[in-house]
């Protein structure tokens, strides 16, 4: 690049509004638009998210726009992504796995909590992620299910992410934490490992037949 192209770079940067100045390309790999406007996502400790993103790949919730890790982050969230405090830092994917694997592995985890009731028990189940405080101050995002009968509730089923680790996922059986695992497809992400659609959607199914197995066999054993 010569001095005159420099200059004139510079000059026309000048001139440009804030919000725009962030646009470059869209981030989104292969798109070549425009970026219409960064991520609007900010963390509770005022991080922002520096991603940029086209009309097409900018995903709106309301009346913000969001990359796709935290537009789903805020739709795991429901209500309380109004909460700074609800909110995980800007790189931490904890609500939005969370969210994923009860969707994604929904017919699977309620089939095995159904499966494990009792007379006159009925399910209780999220549909939003929720944050809990653990008792050293840090955070952990889970959503599950709630077993009850007519005398209260009988026992709860969780998925947990946790904030120190936001590639493990936990479940927790009434407080317990009975199974963990990194699912399939964040060590093969890590390893920069590609595979086929098949053996993806096995490893997929793999991962939450592990899941149903533990809670199938810890309601078991309920008294
Ligand atoms: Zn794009
Ligand atoms: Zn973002």
């Amino acid at each position: 690049m010569s001095v005159s192209d420099l200059t004139r770079v510079f000059v026309l940067e000048a001139g440009v509004p804030e919000r725009a100045m962030a646009v470059a390309g869209c981030r989104e790999r292969g798109c070549t638009t425009p970026a219409l406007a960064k991520c609007a996502y900010v963390d509770g400790h005022g991080h922002s998210c520096e991603t940029a993103w086209c009309h097409r790949h900018l995903r709106e919730i309301g009346a913000e726009g969001y990359c796709r890790r935290h537009a789903s982050t805020v739709a795991a969230l429901g209500g309380r992504a109004k909460d700074p405090r609800a909110l995980p830092a800007v790189d931490h994917r904890g609500a939005s796995l969370v969210n994923w694997i009860c969707n994604e592995g929904h017919a699977a985890l309620q089939g095995a909590v159904a499966s494990a009731l009792r007379p006159g028990e009925v399910i209780f189940e999220d549909r939003t992620v929720n944050v809990v405080r653990q008792s050293d101050g840090s955070r952990c995002w889970e959503r599950g299910w709630r077993i009850g009968d007519r005398t209260g509730l009988t026992s709860k089923i969780l998925v947990c992410v946790e904030e120190s680790d936001d590639a493990l996922v936990q479940l927790a059986i009434d407080d317990q934490v009975v199974a963990v695992a990194v699912p399939p497809w964040i060590t093969r992400r890590r390893a920069c490992q590609a595979v086929t659609a098949a053996l993806d959607a096995h490893d997929r199914s793999q991962f939450y037949g592990f899941l149903f197995g533990h809670i199938q066999s810890v309601l078991a054993l309920r008294s």
